[in-house]
């Protein structure tokens, strides 16, 4: 398999050229041309000297490197050997800059012209130096070499490791004033995607305390961690930050965090605890793991280091997994999760197979995770983008069912109290028509046939119009009762009721008075009165109940009394009702008018 893709690799990037022995340099290089891995040897104790491995060297020890750029992880130290010549009639002064930015030092020599064994230290540095102490102020180790014209350069350099590291024994060589360009370029570029992370970072604080959404604090301090880790591990930190006591663990420290945050940050996004349960397990071992992976890099525990960060590589397409599962479950902002989360595996796994050798050791491989970071980060952005306004359309679609809802119970609600309004209304009229009428008949009762009659009287009086009142007695009602029953005698009174009411206009007052007692108002002079009377006694007498006990029959006595200056209709009563009294004693069934008459 790996032979498999090591073919692929060369075939791919021929420019790769595992070229024995010298390099001839002209001057303007621009660090495409290598030192190449073509004699390098390993040291397992890191420990030997120039003095040492310059012998080792002529004994022909140095072999080609077994892999496509890294020397995979080892302990101790690698040596290179290359040849250096100047073939212009001018002195050329070169840079040779180490191909990756985790080197624990590198230490470089020449060979003296004059002994084949003898050897100068031209470079040494080491990560936990000061910046400050490098000859070129850079990112990467970067060793200056002055070839005088038409002459070579020996060369011998130490790569160290210590305990274990990927080591990859190349450098590239630049014309000085080209390395200086291009890494002006390059930290702009990674500058420009970290202030882009950065941005983002302080976009999703503001939306944290905006919303107070775990979801943006838990990406913003994601960002913040990776841009921690990136600058950390490329060298940023040391050259700019932490200049003077840079410690390699650093490195791992600011991967294990962003790893860490990562997690946490995808937990949230996802939702994982509540709807993928079983994915949610591995994220929360990817947290453990994470922690061993920070405890392991804050002190120093290598072996622990190592075999956390692959078992983390291992579970990160998890990650990927979870996206699309819960993109599955219909949520479309965890597809752009797993999209951009796709891309930063692919990223990890460039650089681990970069790591172990598998991939070559270029721009492209060099950047692709730290690129694939940065747009994983855009990728989010966008996702967590989608998923807000998700949110916002989802509480908009909740408030306008909110507020439809509201507006449907205030309409029942205003229904309801108009309804409820109208059958108040209809009692109150009811109540009020029953406190006026009599139950039995229907007609005025007492009290409200004294309040109309009244007004008839105010009324005849200002406009001094006649006015007269009837007292209507029923003859022997006490007998009708005995001999047809109550009800019948209720019945009876109905029907007498009804018949004089039907025979009077409107403005006449009829009232029942109380018992078997009515009394009538008019609105006519005497002789009306008299023949409207006459007309009511006629059709009193003509009521003709037909009962199981035979045919009933009744007569009223009138007692009638005209207005003069009375000024109640008690007083018009009181007369009536001396004239009724006369009517009885008559023998009844007649009408009598009030002797003042
Ligand atoms: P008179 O001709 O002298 O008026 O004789 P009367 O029997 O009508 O005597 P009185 O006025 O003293 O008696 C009235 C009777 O009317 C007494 C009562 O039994 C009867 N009565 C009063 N109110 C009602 C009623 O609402 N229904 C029925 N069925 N009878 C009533
Ligand atoms: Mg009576
Ligand atoms: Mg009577």
């Amino acid at each position: 398999m790996i032979l498999i893709i090591r073919v692929a690799v060369i075939f791919l990037f021929p420019q790769l050229t595992f070229a024995f022995g010298v390099i001839d340099v002209v001057g303007g290089e621009d660090g495409s041309k290598t030192t190449g891995q073509a004699e390098v040897w390993h040291d397992r104790t890191g420990e030997l000297t120039i003095e040492q491995v310059g012998p080792i060297y002529l004994k022909g020890e140095f072999k080609p490197l077994n892999s496509a750029g890294s020397t995979g992880l080892q302990p101790g130290a690698f040596w290179s050997h290359f040849v250096l010549r100047n073939v212009t009639d001018k002195t050329l002064t070169l840079n040779i800059e180490y191909v990756d930015h985790q080197l624990i030092s590198l230490d470089a020599y020449e060979r003296d012209s004059e002994s084949p064994v003898r050897y100068r230290h031209i470079a040494a540095m080491a990560m936990a130096d000061a910046f400050a102490s490098r000859e070129i102020s850079h990112n990467r180790f970067v060793v200056v070499v002055t070839i005088p014209a038409l002459q070579s350069k020996d060369m011998l350099v130490k790569f160290s490791s210590h305990q274990a590291g990927f080591v990859f024994p190349a450098m590239r060589i630049w014309d000085p004033e080209k390395l200086r360009k291009t890494q002006t370029s390059e930290a702009s570029i990674i500058m420009f995607m970290f202030g882009g992370i950065f941005l983002m970072s302080i976009i999703a604080l503001v939306g944290a305390i905006a919303t107070r959404d775990k979801i943006f604090l838990a990406y913003s301090v994601y960002a913040l961690t990776k841009i921690i880790g990136w600058c950390t591990i490329l060298g940023y930190t040391h050259q700019f930050i932490v200049t003077e006591h840079f410690h390699q663990r650093y490195m791992s420290i600011g991967g294990a965090l962003t790893v860490f945050f990562g997690v946490v940050f995808a937990r949230t996004f996802l939702q994982t605890r509540k709807h993928t349960p079983r994915i949610d397990k591995v994220f929360i071992l990817m947290l453990l793991v994470a922690a061993v992976m920070l405890v392991s890099a804050l002190f120093s525990l290598t072996g622990l280091a190592v075999l956390s960060v692959t078992i983390i590589l291992l579970l990160y397409p998890v990650m990927s997994v979870a996206g699309i599962v819960r993109w599955r479950q219909g949520s479309t902002d965890a597809a752009v999760f797993a999209a951009a989360w796709t891309l930063l595996v692919f990223g990890l796994v460039v650089q681990a197979l970069r790591d172990l050798g598998l991939v070559e050791h270029n721009v492209i491989n060099y950047y692709w995770p730290a690129v694939a970071s940065f747009v994983e980060m855009l990728g989010i952005m966008a996702a967590m983008g989608i998923k807000v306004r998700r949110l916002r359309l989802q509480k908009d679609e909740a408030e306008a069912r909110y507020t439809e809802q509201l507006e449907h119970s205030k309409a029942e609600l205003e229904q309801q109290v108009k309804e409820r309004t109208q059958e108040l209304e209809k009692a109150k009229l009811e109540a009020e028509l029953e406190a006026r009428t009599d139950p039995l008949t229907g007609i005025y009762n007492r009290r409200s046939f004294f309040v109309e009659s009244g007004k008839s009287l105010k009324l005849a009086q200002r406009k001094n119009q006649p006015l007269s009142l009837l007292m209507f007695d029923l003859d022997l009602f006490k007998s009708i009762n005995d001999t047809f029953g109550h009800t019948m005698g209720d019945e009876a009174l109905r029907i007498f009721s009804r018949t004089i009411k039907d025979n009077l206009r409107d403005c006449d007052v009829w009232g029942r008075l109380g018992g078997e007692e009515f009394a009538l108002v008019l609105n006519e002079d005497k002789r009306g009165t008299l023949q409207t009377a006459e007309r009511l006694r006629k059709e009193i007498a003509g009521i003709a109940i037909m009962t199981p006990s035979g045919e009933l029959r009744i007569t009223a006595s009138v007692g009638v009394a005209y207005l003069k200056n009375e000024k109640t209709i008690e007083a018009l009563i009181s007369k009536a009702d001396d004239a009724l009294y006369q009517a009885k004693n008559r023998g009844r069934d007649q009408i009598i008018e009030h002797c003042s008459a």
